[in-house]
C-alpha cells in the first residue's frame, strides 16, 4: 500500500499546478471530444467507399453468394450511414451541454431536489447520487430515438430485429431500475471511501472496485442476466456430450452449460463462459445452434477456453486494474481544484470547496482523449488474443494427445481434432454469412475499432496452421 501511494505522491507532485492555476478545461474538452469524433467519422469515410465494391474477397468468394454478399454490403452500408450520421448528431448535443453548463445545473437541480427531501448542502453524497441519475438521466434521452431506430428500422429492414416494442421499453425500465438499485449504492460506498479514507484514498478504492468487479461476476449472471434473456440447461445430444468432454479433457471447471435465448431479441449468434475461477459456465446462444452443426459450436468453443487457457480475463483484469489504479493516481490534483469547476461553469460557492463527484465527473471528461487511445490499444490485444485462441483450437489435438491415452476410442476421438481449424473456419464463415458481416475491411478503420481479427485474415491464419502441421506430419513420417 505504501508503494502505491509513493507513486500517487509522486504524480501529484507534478500535477500540483492543477490545483491552483486556471486552465481553459473546458475548450480543451471541446476540442477533443470534436477531435475524436471527426477522426471516427474519416475513419467511417475511409470505410465507405468498400461497401460498393461488387465481389467478396477472393478468399471469401465461394462462401458467399452473390446475393447474400450483396446483402452484407447494402447492411454494411446502411450501419456505417447511420454511424456516422449519430456520431456527429451526439457530438453536437454533447458539445451543447457542456458549453451550456449543463453539469452545474444538473448539481443545483439536485441541490434542490434533496432540499425538497429536507436535506441540505452537508448532504454531499446524497446529492452526488442524485446528481449523478439526473445527468446521467438527460444524457440517455437523445440515445433513445436512435435506438428505437437502429432497432425498428436499421436491423428490421435487414432482418435481424426480433425485438417488439414492448419488449424495447420493458427493457429500457428495467435498465433504469438496476442502474438506480445497482449505483445508487455502488456510488455512495465510492464516495464513502474518499471521505473516510482521506488523502490515501487510491488503495482503498481500488480494493473496493476489486471486490465490485468480482461481485458482479456472480450477480450479473445469476440476478441481472435472467432479467432479460432465458439461461436454460443445454438439453442432453451431441453437443453436450462434445462439450463436457472437451471441458474435462481440458481440466475446465464446467459448472453449467448453458442455452441462452439469443433469438428472442435479435438473430445474432455467440457463445460465452464466465464464472469464479473454480466454477465456471459456458453459454451458446440458441441462434448459433440453429445455424451451425454440433461438431462446429464444439470448434467455437474450443477457441473459447483458448481463452481460458491463456488465462485472458485475468489478463485482461489486471490490465483494467493498472488502468484504475493510472485514473485515481492522477485524480487527487482534480479533486482540490476551484479552477476546474469553474471552467466547466460550477458558481464559485461550489467550486471554493469542490464535491468529489463532480471533480470526478469533470475528471473523466478530460481523460476522454486519452482514454480513446487506450480503447485501441485495448483492441490490439484483443486481437492477439483471438489469435492465440484460434491457435489453441487448431493445435487442441497436439496439446490432448500428449495426454497419455489409454483406450483406442479415446484416441480416435482426439485424432477426429486434427479438422477442428476446418470446423471453426466453417463455423466462422456461417457467423459471418448469417451476420451479414462486413467482409471488406479498411486497415486503420479495422485498427481502431475491431476487437478481433477480419474474417479474412482468420481464415487464412487457420489455413497456415493446417499447413504447418502437415509438414509437420510429413517430416514425422
Ligand atoms: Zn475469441
Amino acid at each position: 500500500m505504501d508503494f502505491l501511494q509513493s507513486i500517487v505522491d509522486k504524480i501529484q507532485r507534478k500535477l500540483v499546478f492543477v490545483t491552483y492555476t486556471p486552465v481553459n478545461w473546458k475548450g480543451y474538452v471541446q476540442a477533443f471530444d470534436w477531435g475524436i469524433t471527426l477522426f471516427e467519422t474519416y475513419l467511417l469515410l475511409r470505410q465507405f467507399p468498400l461497401y460498393s465494391k461488387t465481389d467478396p474477397p477472393p478468399a471469401l468468394a465461394g462462401h458467399f453468394t452473390p446475393d447474400v454478399f450483396k446483402k452484407s454490403q447494402e447492411y454494411g452500408r446502411d450501419k456505417a450511414k447511420f454511424a456516422i450520421i449519430t456520431g456527429l448528431l451526439k457530438q453536437a448535443l454533447d458539445s451543447a451541454a457542456l458549453q451550456w453548463g449543463m453539469a452545474a445545473w444538473c448539481w443545483k437541480l439536485a441541490g434542490q431536489a434533496i432540499g425538497a427531501l429536507g436535506y441540505g448542502a452537508q448532504y454531499e453524497i446524497t446529492q452526488s447520487i442524485f446528481f449523478v441519475f439526473i445527468l446521467a438521466f438527460l444524457s440517455s434521452l437523445p440515445t433513445l430515438p436512435i435506438q428505437w431506430y437502429q432497432t425498428f428500422v436499421l436491423e428490421e429492414r435487414h432482418g435481424f430485429n426480433k425485438t417488439t416494442p414492448r419488449l424495447f421499453i420493458v427493457d429500457q425500465i428495467k435498465t433504469y431500475a438496476i442502474s438506480v438499485l445497482l449505483g445508487a449504492p455502488f456510488l455512495g460506498s465510492f464516495l464513502w471511501i474518499f471521505k473516510w479514507a482521506g488523502d490515501r484514498f487510491v488503495p482503498w478504492l481500488m480494493g473496493f472496485m476489486i471486490t465490485f468487479q468480482m461481485s458482479m461476476i456472480i450477480i450479473y449472471p445469476t440476478l441481472i442476466q435472467p432479467l432479460f434473456n432465458k439461461l436454460s440447461p443445454l438439453p442432453e445430444g451431441d453437443l453436450r456430450t462434445r462439450t463436457e468432454k472437451l471441458a474435462t479433457r481440458l481440466n475446465f471447471p464446467l459448472k453449467h452449460l448453458y442455452e441462452i435465448d439469443g433469438s428472442k431479441r435479435s438473430s445474432h449468434s455467440n457463445a460465452y463462459f464466465f464464472g469464479l475461477p473454480w466454477a465456471k459456465h459456458i453459454v451458446i446462444f440458441d441462434t448459433l445452434m440453429q445455424q451451425s452443426k454440433p461438431d462446429e459450436v464444439e470448434a467455437v468453443l474450443a477457441h473459447e477456453l483458448g481463452h481460458w487457457y491463456h488465462k485472458h480475463p485475468l489478463k485482461l483484469l489486471t490490465i483494467s486494474q493498472l488502468h484504475i489504479f493510472t485514473i485515481l493516481a492522477a485524480f487527487p490534483a482534480f479533486l482540490k481544484s476551484p479552477p476546474l469547476l469553474r471552467s466547466f461553469d460550477f458558481p464559485a460557492e461550489v467550486a471554493k470547496k469542490p464535491p468529489t463527484m463532480v471533480a470526478f465527473l469533470l475528471f473523466q471528461m478530460i481523460l476522454t482523449p486519452m482514454e480513446s487511445v487506450i480503447g485501441a490499444c485495448m483492441n490490439a490485444i484483443s486481437r492477439h488474443f483471438e489469435w492465440e485462441a484460434d491457435h489453441f483450437a487448431c493445435t487442441l489435438h497436439e496439446r490432448l494427445g500428449e495426454q497419455a491415452t489409454t483406450s483406442d476410442r479415446d484416441k480416435e476421438e482426439i485424432s477426429e481434432m486434427r479438422s477442428m481449424g476446418d470446423r471453426l473456419g466453417r463455423a466462422l464463415i456461417t457467423l459471418h454469412v448469417k451476420n451479414l458481416s462486413t467482409v471488406w475491411v479498411d486497415w486503420m478503420y479495422s485498427a481502431y475499432h475491431h476487437s478481433h481479427p477480419t474474417l479474412t485474415e482468420r481464415l487464412k491464419e487457420l489455413e497456415m496452421y493446417k499447413m504447418e502441421q502437415q509438414s509437420q506430419l510429413k517430416k514425422a513420417t
